[in-house]
């Protein structure tokens, strides 16, 4: 168990961007397609050698209801709930230029009474006048008020020092860690539920043949954001290749595994296809991330589709990466190329021609996603080996899902999610029967595990399982991971 730093405050004042700052690694969207976007409530965070996790209560519950007043008033209270509930550390966000309105009062109040420590965050100061207009905050009764822009990255530091400052030390909360002993005997949710994921984590890069693994894996050995291990003898044959991404000054370990099958295959005949399937099925048992490659040109055949069953069979996170995209853009060159060059011509706006250029990807990725319909978690994005386009997003893409991974969703936070899709949309009863769910709890994170507490689990439909997964999705991201749902009848 993590500390638990919570931003709660009223809509607008910045907290999803006081969010983003704080978590520090872009929230990122890492499809390569328009209009895929999401926000993320939760983040594990590391701070100044602090690990915590990172909550913006706002997220929650407000995802789809529509936003009248009395309903903004009564959500910003029951997230102060939740945050007392559960937070160790609670971040007030306000709005310098907007000052103190009557709901910061509300909330205040109860933050107040509940007697957690917080911090006051007094955002948007953006200039010398606003910075002393802050100090009207202490009005709210808390000491500990840090004028800060969330945009600029200003006082951040400070805030941040402040309140991991206040986190209980990590033997308390080691201590007050759930005995989940309850859900042995599960056979979905055996293995660790916590410290699961030490050590790097194990990626492996598949595919069928000639689709560009290893042209993959070279030209990131000598991208300069990868740090490879030297490690004795040749690297090349190694069979499990540890390696380091740098970014933001993060580095981060990975094992990319079993790339001895990568290297140049000799002819295709049947034995050697035997062993290259196996091979593969055994190293996407083994990973935790799979990356799974295609060719742009080729499409979509078979055998990519029974490698992408057997990713979702074991459960694995997984990214599809669509490569060799020059060539595809070679031939939409050839046969688009008057056409947008007319279009060009008009317009000198470098963003518009992008979005002319993305209109292909997008067509083509929803194109994939349709095809590999029962993947539709991993996010798809474009490369070439050859020319290195986007090779950078792939890592990108490794380190985002990574981070998916390592995501532990708080209890509290977890059955507020819960609470909410259940109301936005009831189980439908069957033979007078109605599911009922009592309490949810994360109990494993690689893949993302998450046990239901509920009256009957063969009221437990499958629409409904994908509608719940769905929900959780939209709260906590999981771009990349299968969410694994166990309903379990209440003991
Ligand atoms: P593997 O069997 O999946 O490891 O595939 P290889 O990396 O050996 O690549 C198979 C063939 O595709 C080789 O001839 C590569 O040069 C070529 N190739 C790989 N990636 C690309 C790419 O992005 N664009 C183009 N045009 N060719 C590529």
């Amino acid at each position: 168990m993590s500390g638990l730093i919570a931003i709660v405050g009223r809509p607008n004042v910045g907290k999803s961007a006081l969010f983003n700052r704080i978590a520090g690694r872009r929230i990122a969207i890492v499809h390569d397609m328009p209009g895929v976007t999401r926000d993320r409530v939760s983040a594990e965070v590391e701070w100044g050698g602090h690990a915590f996790t990172l909550v913006d209560t706002g997220g929650i519950g407000l995802l789809r209801r529509e936003k009248a007043a009395d309903v903004i008033t009564k959500a910003a209270l029951e997230q102060v709930d939740l945050a007392i509930e559960a937070a160790h550390v609670i971040i007030l966000a306000a709005n310098v230029q907007e000052g103190i309105v009557p709901l910061d009062q509300e909330v205040a109040d109860k933050l107040r009474r509940s007697g957690k420590p917080v911090l006051v965050a007094a955002n948007k100061v953006d200039t010398q006048k606003v910075e002393a207009a802050a100090l009207e905050f202490t009005e709210l009764g808390f000491d500990k008020v840090f004028p800060v822009s969330a945009i600029h990255g200003e006082g951040i530091v400070d805030l941040m020092n402040a309140a991991t400052a206040l986190l209980p030390p990590r033997e308390i909360l080691e201590k007050a860690e759930v005995d989940e002993d309850v859900f042995e005997g599960t056979p979905e949710v055996e293995g660790k539920t916590k410290s699961e994921l030490k050590g790097p984590l194990k990626l492996a890069i598949v595919g069928r043949p000639n689709v560009g693994k290893s042209s993959i894996i070279n030209a990131l050995t000598q991208s300069e954001r990868v740090i490879v291990s030297p490690i004795p003898g040749t690297t090349r044959d190694a069979v499990d290749v540890p390696f380091e991404v740098e970014a933001d000054g993060i580095r981060q370990s990975y094992l990319l595994i079993d790339t001895a099958g990568l290297r140049k295959s000799r002819r295709v005949d049947d034995s050697v296809e035997f062993y290259s399937v196996k091979r593969t099925e055994d190293s996407i048992a083994r990973a935790d991330i799979c990356v799974l490659v295609l060719d742009a040109e080729a499409g979509i055949t078979e055998q990519d589709k029974k490698v992408a069953d057997k990713i979702v069979e074991e459960r694995r996170a997984c990214i599809v990466v669509v490569n060799k995209w020059d060539l595809v853009e070679e031939s939409v060159r050839e046969s688009r190329e008057q056409e947008i060059e007319r279009r060009d011509a008009k317009t000198r706006d470098r963003d518009e021609r992008k979005v002319r250029r993305l209109t292909t990807l997008g067509e083509f990725g929803q194109w994939v996603q349709e095809h590999l319909f029962f993947l539709d978690y991993a996010p798809v994005i474009f490369t070439s080996a050859k020319s290195g386009f986007h090779l950078d997003r792939l890592l990108e893409a490794v380190r985002y899902v990574a981070d998916q991974l390592q995501q532990k969703v708080p209890t509290s936070i977890l059955n507020r999610a819960l609470n909410d899709a259940v109301e936005n949309r009831q189980p439908i009863s069957a033979a007078g029967h109605r599911l009922k769910f009592f309490y949810a709890t994360q109990v494993r994170q690689a893949p993302p595990t998450f046990l239901l507490f509920v009256n009957r689990d063969e009221l437990f439909s499958d629409p409904y399982r994908k509608y719940l997964a769905g929900e959780l999705r939209k709260a906590f991201g999981y771009e990349g991971c299968p969410i694994i749902l166990v309903p379990k009848p209440r003991p």
